[in-house]
């Protein structure tokens, strides 16, 4: 088993309130992790740790033998850590082409990058991440047309151009549609297949859909870890966080009921 990240006792506090305090946290590579928990639980908090974004005042949080939090924002992208946030921030008025480009790795500017020809390597890049993400009917489209969907996986594309060892992504399917949540799933298991990725999502279908090692995150500590069938039947997960089942997020969808969880009968 090889890990490619390995955290402990890293704790945050804000003005005195603990929003994150985890004993041990390891990710194996190519490994894709659930994060759940409800709202407030320290999940955010926990990935701007791992990019650099919040510095804890505790704890470390090895990668490649180099400790994460000593290092500042851009020398953990270097190292090969992708972060995706939750609004996705994408070039409105460039094509998806273009933003795809501009995303790749070069050591090019801006302008130069936009105005002299790709190299053919680049090219094909972006047209197999275009392809896997599935926008390659949509290159010459401008990006403010796509829909939420299409400019999440879009981000997830550039991302990927990065060519980042661990992916982190904050609530991908929300405010997406269900045929787009289920695509997206699809899209995490293929990206599995090459980098390591540690995902937060409220939408336990989704999470269902995924079928992977879940981490429970709750008061900013880690609550339990396990498959989805254990965590679905765990008495402190159901009273602490799946119980709480008339709870909406802040897209209004039903956060984790426990009907939505339910085991499999018959
Ligand atoms: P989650 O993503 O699980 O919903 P967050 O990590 O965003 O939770 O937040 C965890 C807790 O830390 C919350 O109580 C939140 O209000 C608090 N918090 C997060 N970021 C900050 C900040 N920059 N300053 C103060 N409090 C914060
Ligand atoms: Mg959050």
């Amino acid at each position: 088993m090889n890990l490619i990240l390995q955290v402990e006792e890293v704790s945050v506090s804000f003005d005195g309130f603990k929003a994150l305090d985890i004993k041990y946290f390891e990710l194996e590579e190519r490994e894709l992790r659930v994060v759940i928990g409800p709202n407030g639980a320290g999940k955010t908090t926990f990935m701007d740790v791992l990019c650099g974004k919040t510095k804890p005042q505790t704890g470390s949080a090895i990668m490649a033998d180099k400790d994460l939090i000593k290092l500042n924002e851009k020398q953990i992208v270097d190292l090969g850590v992708g972060r995706k946030f939750q609004t996705p921030s994408v070039f409105g008025s460039l094509t998806v082409w273009d933003n795809l480009l501009l995303a790749s790795k070069s050591n090019r500017g801006i302008w130069s990058t936009l105005f002299h020809k790709p190299t053919e390597a680049m090219r094909d890049a972006i047209d197999r991440v275009a392809a896997t993400v599935g926008l390659t009917r949509h290159l010459s489209s401008v990006a403010a047309i796509l829909s939420h969907g299409q400019k999440q996986w879009l981000e997830i594309g550039m991302l990927i151009l990065q060519d980042p060892k661990l992916l982190l992504i904050d609530e991908p399917a929300a405010g997406m549609t269900d045929e787009e949540t289920e695509k997206t799933g699809e899209l995490l298991l293929e990206l599995a297949k090459r980098h390591s990725i540690i995902v937060i999502e409220h939408d336990m279908e989704f999470v269902r859909q995924l079928a992977r090692k879940v981490t429970v995150l709750c008061e900013g500590r880690i609550l339990t870890e396990g498959s989805m069938e254990k965590i679905q039947n765990d008495p402190e997960v159901i009273e602490r966080y799946l119980g709480r089942s008339k709870r909406r997020d802040e897209n209004g969808q039903p956060v984790a009921a426990v009907t939505a969880v339910g085991t499999k009968h018959g």
